[in-house]
């Protein structure tokens, strides 16, 4: 039986629409949901498997993108939100009442990432986002608890669906990061 990795990708990557301009994310509270608009579609969608990112419930991964910061605008229920941790890097924006991170926002200015922030593109109640291209932080997956034995089986099923397993990010993204480093320090120009 093949792993299951998370629901929006277990029975095939769903393609985008090329017409996709942008929806509302909506966490899973019944009542008084936390909706936040996004302008525009998605970037790197991609699923992670760090133990950080929000998990639907028996998910191994996350599927999660990024939209440039000023596309981003909490429409109901701001109340309902709060940081889960302020100390990350990225602070996560969770809803009080359901638990669903709804928005993941870099406030560092010299963070490589900062500008972006970071979705859960299954949130969205309409559908045509970009979808994932890529697996990353794959390896920490064991880290929640999955037996290292499994992660053949997870990497082949991640190989299966095209999304390239990486053990950190994505090689592009990772080049991006050193280019950053390397500017800050003056290595590059
Ligand atoms: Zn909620
Ligand atoms: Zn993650």
């Amino acid at each position: 039986m093949a792993e299951a990795l998370h629901p929006s990708i277990d029975n095939g990557v769903k393609p985008g629409s090329p017409s996709f301009a942008g929806g509302t994310l909506v966490c899973k509270c019944a009542a008084d949901p936390v909706k936040v608009r996004i302008e525009g579609n998605v970037a790197y969608d991609h699923a992670c498997g760090c133990t950080k990112c929000w998990k639907p419930a028996g998910a191994m991964f996350s599927v999660v993108a990024v939209v440039p910061r000023d596309k981003l605008r909490v429409v109901e229920h701001a109340e309902k939100l709060a940081i889960v941790n302020r100390d990350a890097p990225i602070q996560r924006y969770a809803c009080k009442g359901c638990g669903v991170h709804m928005y993941g926002r870099i406030e560092n200015t010299k963070h490589p990432f900062y500008g972006f922030d970071f979705v859960h593109p299954e949130l969205f109640q309409e559908s045509g986002w970009a979808p994932p291209e890529f697996a990353a932080f794959v390896s920490s997956v064991i880290e929640s608890g999955v037996k290292p034995e499994r992660m053949p089986g997870v990497r082949s099923r991640l190989k299966e669906l095209r999304l390239e397993p990486y053990d950190c990010l994505s090689p592009g993204l990772m080049d991006a990061i050193a280019a950053h480093t390397a500017k800050q320090a003056g290595v590059l120009s």
